[in-house]
Formats: structure tokens, C-alpha cells, sequence
């Protein structure tokens, strides 16, 4: 998966590939499912969700750069895959999860990964995780139709916040970074995700 899926597709942080090559994707899905775990496509892991494609994870984790000290803002836990990488890679991860069956799985994974770095919360991420912040990175696993404003009011200066924005069908892969004059936008093309179910993103699952 690392060399033919991300590698070869120009993910080029070491970093992002070692934390890749070391979280077992199969662990994140449900058993019938693991032998795909390595397919190069999203796959549902229950209650309607989906853990993203390996290279959109790559590529968003990339986005992202946490560093070792970074405290880093997931919204949108889902089976724990992202969060999990990104315990690799940064100082501590904050991740809040809406569906408490998806959140109690993936709180089961990191133990058995040993990742302690991790505070996990159930509820509406587009409010953020005020008590903790400021944030050097915030990422936004679901789709949204705009950056729900508490977050980018929680990112540091010099931090970066990745999130893919457009409508329920089709979005981009938005990254703002708060620099000394303001947030700059950086675009890094086509997504699909399942959204952001919020009375700040879409108000509604489509399917209800
Ligand atoms: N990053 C995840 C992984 O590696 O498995 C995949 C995330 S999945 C594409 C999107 C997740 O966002 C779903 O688990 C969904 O329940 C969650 N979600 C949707 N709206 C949310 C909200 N307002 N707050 C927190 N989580 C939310």
C-alpha cells in the first residue's frame, strides 16, 4: 500500500509513510472486510460511515504536517484509522465522534495499539473542543458547505486546518493556514465524504 498506493502517488513526508506503514488497516474494519483492507478505495465500517481511501488519509495527513509537539483537532472519528496516524505523528490528538457505537470501536482500537495520546469526545465536532484549544492542526473528516467558524477561531497562529468543503455530491480539499496577516487558502483538489451532520454543516443525513 505505502509504495504502490502513496509513494508511487507522490506522498513524499517519510514521516506520513512510516506512521502509514505502521497502523494495521485491517484492524479498523469490520472482520468480514479485512482481506480488502489494503484495497486502494474507502470502505463502510457500519452505521452508514466510511474509513476514507488510504491515499486521502496520506494526503491529508500530509496537509496537515503535525509535528511531534502539535496538538492536533480531529472531527469525525469514524473507525479511528486517521486518528490513529495522526497519534503517530503528533505531541497529542483530540478527536470527537457523533455515533457512540463508531467511538466506543475505535476508543477499543487505541488501546489495543497502545496509542495513549489520544482524548476522545462524543458529539457535534463543528463546535470544536474550546477547553483545549488552540490547535496547531484541525482536520475535518466529513463534508461540509463552509469552515464552521468555532474552528477556525480555535487554530493557532501558524497552524493549518484541512477540510473538504462543497455540497452533499462532490467537494474540494480546502487547507487554511492562520499566518500573520490572516487565513490563507490553499486548494488541493476533488473529494467525497460522507458529511458533516451539524446545525453548523448540513443539517441533515441525506438518507433520513
Ligand atoms: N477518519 C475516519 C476514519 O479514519 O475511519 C473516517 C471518518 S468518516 C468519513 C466521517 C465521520 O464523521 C463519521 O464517523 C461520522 O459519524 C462523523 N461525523 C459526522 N458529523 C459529525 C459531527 N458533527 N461531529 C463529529 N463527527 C461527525
Amino acid at each position: 500500500m505505502v509504495a504502490r498506493q502513496l509513494a508511487a502517488r507522490g506522498i513524499r513526508d517519510c514521516r506520513v509513510l512510516a506512521a502509514m506503514a505502521w497502523v494495521p488497516r485491517e484492524w479498523f474494519l469490520p472482520p468480514h472486510l479485512a482481506r480488502e483492507a489494503y484495497d486502494d478505495a474507502p470502505l463502510p465500517i457500519g452505521s452508514g460511515q466510511t474509513i476514507s481511501q488510504p491515499l486521502i488519509v496520506a494526503l491529508m495527513t500530509e496537509a496537515l504536517a503535525p509535528r511531534r509537539r502539535d496538538r492536533v483537532l480531529e472531527i469525525g472519528t469514524g473507525s479511528g484509522y486517521q486518528t490513529a496516524i495522526l497519534a503517530r505523528l503528533a505531541g497529542r490528538v483530540y478527536t470527537i465522534e457523533r455515533l457512540p457505537d463508531l467511538l466506543v470501536e475505535a476508543e477499543e482500537r487505541f488501546r489495543r495499539l497502545g496509542l495513549t495520546n489520544i482524548e476522545t469526545r462524543l458529539g457535534d465536532g463543528a463546535a470544536g473542543w474550546p477547553e483545549c484549544a488552540p490547535f496547531q492542526g484541525i482536520i475535518v473528516t466529513a463534508a461540509a458547505p463552509g469552515v464552521p467558524t468555532p474552528l477556525t477561531e480555535q487554530l493557532a497562529p501558524g497552524g493549518r486546518l484541512v477540510i473538504p468543503i462543497g455540497d452533499l455530491a462532490a467537494q474540494e480539499l480546502i487547507i487554511l493556514q492562520r499566518g500573520p496577516a490572516g487565513l490563507v487558502e490553499r486548494r488541493a483538489g476533488g473529494v467525497r465524504f460522507v458529511p458533516l451532520i451539524s446545525r453548523l454543516a448540513f443539517t441533515e443525513e441525506p438518507w433520513t
